[in-house]
């Protein structure tokens, strides 16, 4: 299916090759997982260690061919146009170059991004699993999280549960106690909770090849106002946006929805990053939801939808909730506080 928009954006831009190899990219126009591949119009070419599994899983259409062979599928007319990455290692397009010397490079990494926003049923389903679990293991990892511990020790139960019960982590857990939560990407350190600041985790376990992630808050119970106040005005710019997603609308209109109910708050300088971002085989992927996204939201998209408010040197908090984006507004795929 996501092969056919394939072929038809290569007719629209003229291509007469591709050279698809970045790996996620032959992922989701394949389904295989493979790190020494050129995907082009009919064939996958790879090596001698995935030929096999390629022979068996390669989608109709597409033949299994020695990587050894590659230049044979090059286009020898001047002129001719190729589709590739620009986000490859340049010393990998170098070698592609050399193979069509007289061909004209075409990036098509912003056509195939467009392509992967738009998650095929089982995208959806291994998505949705991921989230799941995510789910499960923060309110396992909660119940073992108690004061003396140190960010390091939180993260790590959570690394622990990830590995246990799915891939491991889609990215490094971020784990901040009190004002260290200011810092968006704060890398968990020794700093020790003592049960009664909050906690901000950011998780994301990798389950079948695909992500998650998620962003909690532990509120305490008796949490300071102005820590009270930036978290429900957080929450409430999260569940604006949540009930403006539709398809339609830019991914810029939504991103907005969220950034005009932190500035109403009087917080809209303490939000410096975008609403969300696309998930699937890579954490971050199309679509930005941010201030300059101007790609429609489709149906059957998964982005993130994670405002924020960040008070340096005092506070932060970020509530984040992956979504999907239905005919007719989106479903939370991460449940629950
Ligand atoms: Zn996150
Ligand atoms: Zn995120």
């Amino acid at each position: 299916m996501r092969r056919d928009e394939f072929m038809k954006m290569a007719r629209r831009r003229r291509l007469d090759q591709t050279l698809v190899s970045d790996e996620a990219n032959v992922m989701a126009l394949t389904g295989i997982r493979c790190d020494n591949a050129v995907v082009t119009k009919d064939a996958f070419y790879t090596d001698f260690r995935y030929l096999p599994m390629v022979r068996r899983f390669a989608p109709q259409g597409l033949a299994a061919r020695d990587i050894r062979r590659l230049a044979g599928a090059m286009p020898r007319r001047a002129g001719s146009r190729i589709g590739y990455e620009a986000s490859i290692p340049h010393s990998r397009f170098l070698e592609l170059k050399k193979l069509a010397p007289r061909a004209t490079f075409v990036d098509i990494s912003k056509d195939i991004a467009a392509l992967r926003a738009v998650k095929t049923g089982d995208e959806i389903a291994a998505i949705r699993a991921a989230a799941v679990l995510n789910c499960e293991i923060w309110k396992e990892a909660r119940t073992r999280f108690a004061p003396g511990m140190t960010e390091r020790d939180m993260a790590r139960i959570i690394q622990t549960l990830m590995a246990e019960r799915g891939d491991g982590e889609a990215f490094s857990t971020i784990v901040c106690v009190g004002a260290n939560a200011a810092e968006c990407h704060h890398e968990p350190d020794g700093t020790v909770w003592n049960g009664r600041e909050p906690v901000l985790v950011d998780m994301g376990v990798k389950l079948n090849g695909v992500c998650s992630d998620m962003t909690r808050n532990i509120v305490p119970p008796r949490a300071r106002p102005i820590y009270r106040k930036v978290y429900d005005l957080v929450l409430q710019a999260n569940r604006a946006a949540v009930a403006a997603a539709r398809p339609g609308m830019t991914a810029k209109a939504l991103d907005k929805v969220a950034r005009d109910v932190i500035r109403a708050g009087g917080f809209g300088r303490c939000f410096g990053h975008s609403l969300g971002h696309g998930v699937g085989y890579e954490i971050h992927e199309a679509p930005a939801v941010s201030k300059r996204g101007d790609m429609v939201l489709r149906e059957g998209m998964v982005f993130t939808i994670e405002p924020g408010v960040y008070l340096e040197g005092n506070l932060g908090v970020r509530i984040e909730d992956l979504v999907l984006l239905t005919g007719n507004g989106c479903e939370v795929l991460s449940e629950g506080d």
